[in-house]
């Protein structure tokens, strides 16, 4: 499969590449040239699949082959080594839990399909890469397991001090082996300005293999198409057959994905894109003007994303069907009380602790479905993240029933190690070169 750059439909470029580069020169972003419809026989026959055999099919179909069929399975199988369960709680309501993986958040399954990707296209012999990636909390966690022990690589996380949850800073500064940790005295924005800079600087560029490991890499885009595919699967063999999905959404990679799954024949009903205040695209499917803005923080703060960059592979999705995408796509958007008031509402109804960004997903779905005639449809949303990622958002009856995961109790008896920096780019860039 070749990718072409949202700013330059004229551009090719193999798979190989479009991972390592992670974004095109002209600041656009890679996607598929040619995006397959899979094949009948396969869609209607989806319950008789396991997660990995959907992995296979779907990425087999999109990737061709870039990787030969052997070693696409050893990936994957490697890779998707958790479970994405469709958990019903009422009729018509289903959680699809994507927190199964090591981090508990579902940028598992992005970051541990590139990481091995990566792995698997550096040729024995060549340089080391080194990982660069600036987190306010899950994706950090996600890319550090996603990559903890794979050969040749290595990677730099920076994280604010303070400014992650103690499980998150557990998650990054526990790992040891080829990851390191970097507490920044500052924000996740100067996190990120530090990170940006390292990429343009010549000399750690003449140095060092850098690679950044953002979400906007196509190789994390991919995976997550897999368990939508297998949602419907699990729905499937309950004898549904629409479906509707509720995704919360802040850079809209998770959702860019559940489009993309749609596009290659995943029979979708409606899709909803539930966000926070930060509202750009709810207010752009309401008003058809897109206008970002400044983030503002939030109590679901993995979604605090003012400029969502994934929407761009979104219009392109729709590029012949302008039509299509406001129709297909409907959004809300919803403050720290709503979602506080959502969470509480999910705990009475189903005995059942949503972390804050699912739960603005499942107040979305409800929403929906009362303004909706949807009496057959299934409403399936996402949940993101284990609620124990976010102790700090419940009040304490919530938290106490909260089951915290074996590997969570795990951390907190390993060894903790962080290196303590300002902000300034000097005083990274010496890390860098002293630390090599
Ligand atoms: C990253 C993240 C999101 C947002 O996903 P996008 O793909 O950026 O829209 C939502 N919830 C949690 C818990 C996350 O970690």
């Amino acid at each position: 499969m070749k990718f072409y750059s949202t700013n330059n439909k004229d551009l090719r470029v193999g798979f190989k590449e479009a991972v390592f580069n992670s974004m095109p020169q002209d600041k656009g972003l890679y996607m598929p040239v040619e995006i397959p419809r899979l094949d009948d026989k396969f869609l209607n026959n989806l319950d008789q699949y396991t997660l990995p055999e959907i992995a296979y099919h779907v990425a087999q179909n999109l990737l061709g082959d870039d990787i030969p069929a052997d070693d696409l399975k050893t990936i994957i199988h490697d890779a998707i080594n958790f479970y994405a369960p469709a958990v019903k709680l009422e009729e018509n309501i289903y959680v699809l839990e994507l927190f199964h993986g090591p981090s508990l958040a579902f940028k598992d399954f992005g970051a541990r399909f590139m990481s091995r990707v990566m792995s698997y296209f550096l040729k024995e012999g060549e340089k080391q890469l080194d990982v660069l990636v600036a987190t306010s909390g899950d994706t950090g966690g996600a890319v550090a397991l996603g990559f903890l022990g794979v050969p040749n690589t290595r990677v730099t996380i920076l994280y604010p001090k303070g400014k992650v949850s103690q499980i998150q800073e557990q998650q990054l500064t526990t790992n040891g082996q080829n990851i390191r940790a970097l507490e920044i005295d500052g924000t996740f924005d100067d996190c990120q300005a530090l990170v940006k800079q390292a990429f343009t600087d010549n000399e750690l560029n003449q140095k060092f293999r850098l690679t950044s490991a953002n979400s906007i890499n196509i190789a994390r885009l991919i995976p997550q198409t897999f368990y939508y595919f297998n949602a419907y699967a699990q729905l499937l063999r309950q004898g549904i057959n629409k479906v509707i999905f509720a995704v919360p959404s802040g850079n809209f990679g998770n959702i860019g994905a559940g489009l993309l799954a749609w596009k290659m024949g995943l029979p979708v009903e409606q899709f909803i894109a539930a966000t926070n205040a930060n509202d750009t695209v709810p207010a752009f499917l309401k008003t058809g003007v897109y206008e970002p803005k400044p983030s503002v923080a939030t109590l679901s703060n993995a979604m605090d994303v003012g400029n969502p960059s994934n929407w761009v592979r979104i219009a392109n999705l729709f590029d012949e069907q302008p039509g299509a995408l406001t129709k297909l796509i409907v959004g809300y958007t919803y403050n720290d009380e709503e979602t506080l008031q959502a969470i509480d509402a999910i705990d009475k109804a189903y005995s059942y602790v949503a972390c804050p960004h699912t739960a603005i997903a499942w107040k979305a779905l409800k929403e929906y479905q009362q303004a909706n005639h949807t009496e057959d449809v299934a409403g399936v949303f996402l949940s993101t993240a284990h609620p124990c990622k976010f102790p700090d958002v419940f009040t304490p009856e919530i938290a106490d029933k909260i089951d915290i995961p074996a590997q969570v109790k795990a951390l907190e008896k390993k060894e903790h190690h962080a290196t303590s920096l300002g902000t300034g780019f000097e005083e990274f860039k010496g890390y860098l070169l002293n630390n090599a």
